[in-house]
């Protein structure tokens, strides 16, 4: 079953993502956490990637769509996957489309404006496993510690205040038209209130995957 899901910076996509793909042994391909990996190895996509994203925009649709084609190909994806924060683009949508990957269900992850600046700028992530925390939602058990590893959390550069207006500009303007055009399509397509708690949002997508398996 391969999965999207949709939604703007701060819905909770990455948070559910690490629930629905431990449960579904499926791997989460996050564009986001693959360019971020990028950039900390300094190679040239992550040296061309990191000012478009320190200012909220997109990578190109090309350098994108290559990235994922090529981690298609690896065998852990051969049950499928769960894609989070791609397609961004109706190019990149198209992308899928003329490479023959067909998608099973999108999952729309709706957030209130108000707590978009509240979710991002209260985030800290643990870099090398991608877990994600909330100083005031979801703190970790010690103060700016990862859990697991003890390592310090850090608060990602583009999580600044005036970066996350930029960005939901951006997905208003590229990403939202994504909406109507899987509604109008033959994947199944469901919204989720993203403003419910972390444990009522989970429980809902587990019983909407139970439906479309059914
Ligand atoms: P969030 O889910 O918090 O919005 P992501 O980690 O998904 O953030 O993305 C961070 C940044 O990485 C984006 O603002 C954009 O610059 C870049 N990015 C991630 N995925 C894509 C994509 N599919 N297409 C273009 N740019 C992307
Ligand atoms: P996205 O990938 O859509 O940008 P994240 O999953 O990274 O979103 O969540 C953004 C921030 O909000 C994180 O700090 C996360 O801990 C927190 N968060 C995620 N889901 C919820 C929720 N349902 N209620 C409260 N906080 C949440």
């Amino acid at each position: 079953m391969r999965i999207i899901f949709l939604g703007p910076p701060g819905a909770g996509k990455g948070t559910q993502a690490q629930f629905i793909c431990q449960d579904r042994n499926i791997p989460q391909i996050s564009t986001g956490d693959m360019l971020r990996h990028a950039i900390t190895q300094q190679t040239r996509l992550g040296l061309e990637a990191q000012e478009i994203m320190a200012r909220g925009e997109l990578v190109s649709d090309d350098v994108i769509l290559g990235l994922v084609r090529e981690r298609l190909r690896q065998p852990d994806c051969e049950l499928g996957c769960l894609f989070d924060g791609f397609p961004r683009t109706v190019g990149q949508a198209d992308g899928l489309k003329e490479a023959s990957i067909s998608v099973d269900v999108v999952f729309e992850l709706q957030l209130s404006d108000e707590l978009i600046v509240r979710r991002i700028s209260g985030r800290r992530v643990h870099e090398e496993s991608g877990r994600i925390y909330h100083i005031e939602f979801n703190p970790p058990r010690v103060d700016n510690l990862d859990d697991v590893t003890w390592q310090p959390l850090i608060q990602r550069h583009d999580d600044s205040e005036a970066v996350v207006r930029a960005r939901v500009e951006v997905y208003r303007e590229q990403t939202a038209p994504l909406v109507d055009y899987y509604k109008n399509s033959a994947v199944r397509y469901f919204e989720v209130d993203g403003n419910a708690t972390v444990d009522e949002i989970r429980s809902s997508i587990r019983k909407l995957l139970i439906v479309v398996e059914a």
